[in-house]
């Protein structure tokens, strides 16, 4: 890809380098969109091809809203290119501008000499960057990932976020085939990187946990190569083994024996499942941590983040109050805690697998309410051929948990509820069908979780009950 870029003025052109892009032209803060609806004066419009529409279709109307550089395709530009002249109007054309953009974004982050924290593993890989960042935020200047922008455009559009103020940067790094994660680390060269965990994910394209571990533990593969730093989770045996030879580490969690740097002791939740804990360190140190989220999955993040808080030099009150002051966002869908009329609304939208649908049981089943306890439960995608088994599985654990009922929307669900046997209230076709069984069973004290994939849409069931509370 080196040196594949084209630089155009219409009375300029030349063959030039990604790395020269920003020092020759002075992009000083740039801003690099890629959504031509975001474009600002001055921005950089980056034309991909999309599965809707392409990119291309929009250099005119990014232009006249004020762009001053498009990248585009070699391809449009011997066509289209001479219908934009214009003063001020620039261009980089490249044979695939998905991969000059991403060479782009890597000449950036070459600018900044400090440390970039990048985020894989398979679950809380977004709740704990954001942990992470409400850390080190009490500190430092930091750049983070907007929302999930964590894939192969997502890395970089967070690089082109640094700004010359920045101290720190936190990466969340996405994959789903082997090879990603050493792409992404090559974009975005991280100095520090984290793994959540190892679990359920794409397990189409990583053929079993162990091909997930390989894959997400290039990263530990690149910052052992690079001298980075890893903070590895003992609590995930997957990850532990893949840690267990680097160079320089930091160890957490809460596996008994284990030489860890940081775990969590005395992890405990208030009436709707907000948990505390206390942070304990190698050193001594014994900080109580209250937070806003609700889980226990959320103590190992936490924990993740104070191991990364400490290294950088926090006190062990900072970063209780980084993580007690972080607010999950509204909309956030990840154990949304949701209070209406006496009824507790447990909104885990956001997406569903095998390991996190029992997570969100357990939490349910842990919660101090004086009324019912209900789960709600839509369909897990994506499981593959795994997908009747996985289900039926999750009625079987429903069966013996200290809940009063489950009921299940979606064509896949309907098994969960029948192994759920004396626990099971009831299986749907509709929302509506659901909606109408909530308005009629829920009562003020009562606790309902709902939990499914992000295409069964869930959330809107949840919404409708708060509503109607
Ligand atoms: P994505 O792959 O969509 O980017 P993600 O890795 O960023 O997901 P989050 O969005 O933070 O993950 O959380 C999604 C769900 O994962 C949560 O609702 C929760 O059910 C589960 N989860 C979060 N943290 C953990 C954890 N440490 N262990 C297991 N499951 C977790
Ligand atoms: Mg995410």
């Amino acid at each position: 890809m080196k040196g594949a870029l084209i630089y155009s003025d219409f009375n300029r052109a030349g063959r030039i380098e990604a790395s020269d892009v920003d020092e020759r032209y002075q992009l000083v803060d740039p801003v690099v969109v890629i959504d031509s609806r975001k474009v600002v004066e001055g921005a950089v419009f980056v034309a991909l091809p999309g599965e809707r529409t392409d990119g291309h279709r929009f250099v005119g109307a990014v232009f006249a809203n004020g762009a001053s550089w498009a990248v585009v395709s070699s391809e449009w530009f011997s066509q289209h290119g001479s219908e934009h002249r214009g003063e001020g109007r620039r261009f980089l054309v490249a044979d695939d501008p998905v991969a000059a953009f991403q060479q782009l974004a890597t000449a950036y982050r070459e600018r900044f000499d400090i440390p970039v924290i990048g985020i894989g593993g398979s679950n809380g890989k977004t709740t704990t960057k954001e942990m992470v960042a409400a850390v080190l935020s009490t500190a430092f200047k930091v750049r983070v990932t907007q929302g999930n922008y964590n894939n192969h455009l997502g890395v970089p559009l967070t690089l082109f976020q640094l700004r010359r103020d920045t101290e720190m940067a936190v990466i969340e790094m996405g994959i789903n085939h082997p090879g990603e994660m050493a792409f992404l680390a090559s974009i975005a060269r991280p100095t520090h990187g984290l793994l959540t965990n190892i679990g359920h994910e794409h397990l189409e394209f990583f053929g079993s946990l162990d091909g997930v571990a390989k894959a997400e533990a290039e990263l530990f593969d690149y910052l052992e190569v690079s001298g980075g730093t890893a903070f590895v989770n003992l609590d995930d045996h997957r990850l532990a083994a893949a840690g267990a030879s680097l160079s320089r580490k930091i160890c957490y969690g809460a596996v008994p024996g284990e030489p860890c740097a940081w775990w969590a002791e005395e992890v405990g939740s208030d009436r709707v499942g907000r948990i505390a804990f206390t942070l304990c360190s190698e050193a001594g140190i014994r900080q109580p941590v209250a937070m806003n989220f609700i889980g226990r999955h959320n103590v190992t993040n936490a924990v993740a983040a104070a191991a990364v808080g400490a290294h950088f030099g926090l006190a062990p009150e900072q970063i209780a109050s980084g993580l007690g002051e972080l607010m999950p966002a509204s909309g956030w869908k990840r154990m949304e805690l949701l209070e209406a009329g006496g009824v507790v609304v447990l909104n885990d939208t956001y997406n569903a697998n095998p390991d996190s649908v029992r997570l969100a049981l357990d939490t349910l089943a842990s919660l101090d309410c004086s009324g019912r306890k209900l789960a709600v439960i839509g369909d897990m995608l994506e499981l593959g051929g795994n997908a009747a088994l996985e289900h039926e599985s999750i009625g079987n654990y429903i069966r013996q948990l200290p809940i009063d009922g489950c009921v299940t929307i979606g064509p896949l669900a309907g098994s969960c509820c029948q192994n759920a046997q004396e626990r099971c209230l009831g299986h749907f076709e509709t929302m509506d069908d659901l909606d109408a069984f909530l308005g009629d069973y829920v009562r003020p004290g009562d606790a309902v979780l709902f939990k499914g994939s992000r295409g069964m849409k869930l959330e809107l069931a949840a919404e409708a009950l708060v509503k109607r509370m």
